[in-house]
């Protein structure tokens, strides 16, 4: 799954498209029915974390209101409103923007569960995209396969979601899951990469009387945080996965927020140039000290567990014998 800096670069790639009409659609999924994205404008994205959101509008004008976004010159999808309430007219109907957006909002939703709630009709218009292992997304090109499969067919990968814009460009969005909802959630102060992360809530949450490794990829306090950084910042930070928070030191506590920020920070920084980032114990045999590097399957009881790395020489555990070792 993309960790937070990944998911902020497509935060990054999708942001010139917001102003923009959605003129053509395409992708796979099933849930979402992308033609109902069809002729909805783009009007904001915001990131949260390891999630993507998305708000779309069925008119150029109403994500302008309140918002502090930039006012935009008058496009193309204006004047065919004109266009259309003019021609609505003619058909007899009162002329005016409103009946317009009458006939244009008059999408019966009486059988319609929330899961097939269209955008254009209701409240609904945050577009929630959360990524699986391999999910991405791609500016003006395809994803193409990069080896064959068992079979031995080189197919591409089939994007969930594709989106042509007014101004010629498109997005493709692969393996991932889409929602609407009502608004983003949106809580800075647990994001790892926002201006507000709230450190001491992190700290607080951090000291807990349970294994760090725990703590740090739980979303509520971590958000966007995911293994390579929760094995990169215990390294860089001389602390072992299974140490108890409430038996670190204040410093050590301290060192571990402040290389959760620093590495993703820096991380995002290479990844928006186009630059590989470079682990010093994820996936190692051996430690930068020259140390061969232990591997084994942390999580909560009943929780996921997830392969972690470590440095028996270089992390001491605290306290010396661990939960897990009676
Ligand atoms: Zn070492």
């Amino acid at each position: 799954m993309p960790e937070g800096p990944s998911v902020r670069k497509f935060h990054h790639l999708v942001s010139p498209f917001v102003g923009q009409q959605v003129v053509k659609t395409g992708g796979s999924s099933k849930k979402l029915h992308p033609p109902d994205l069809q002729s909805l404008w783009l009007q904001d994205t915001q990131v949260h974390g390891k999630k993507l959101f998305l708000r779309f509008d069925p008119d150029e004008e109403l994500g302008l209101h309140g918002d502090g976004a930039p006012p935009k010159s008058l496009g193309k999808g204006e004047i065919l409103q004109k266009e259309k309430a003019a021609v609505l007219g003619q058909a007899g109907v009162p002329s005016g923007q409103e009946a317009s957006h009458g006939t244009e909002l008059a999408i019966p939703g009486g059988d319609e569960g929330p899961g097939a709630c269209r955008p254009a009709a209701c409240a609904e218009r945050w577009l929630q995209v959360s990524f699986g292992l391999f999910g991405s997304v791609w500016v003006n090109e395809f994803s193409r396969a990069k080896k064959a499969n068992k079979r031995g067919d080189w197919r591409d990968p089939a994007p969930r979601l594709v989106l042509h814009f007014g101004g010629g460009g498109f997005l493709a969005f692969y393996n991932c899951q889409m929602s609407w909802s009502s608004s983003p959630v949106v809580r800075p102060t647990s994001d790892i990469l926002s201006e507000k992360f709230h450190r001491g809530q992190a700290l607080e949450a951090l000291g807990k009387s349970q294994p760090v490794c725990y703590t740090l990829l739980d979303q509520r306090y971590f958000s966007g945080l995911g293994n390579i950084i929760k094995n990169e910042v215990l390294y860089r930070a001389r602390v072992h996965p299974l140490s108890l928070g409430s038996f670190l030191s204040p410093t050590h506590l301290e060192a571990l927020v402040d290389h959760v920020v620093e590495f993703s920070t820096n991380w995002l920084q290479d990844k928006l140039q186009g630059k590989q980032q470079h682990t010093q114990i994820y996936q190692k045999e051996q430690c930068p000290a020259g140390h061969p590097v232990m591997k084994d399957e942390f999580g909560p009881p009943g929780g996921f567990q997830r392969l972690t790395w470590w440095c028996p020489q270089c992390q001491p555990q605290f306290p010396p014998e661990g939960p897990h070792q009676p």
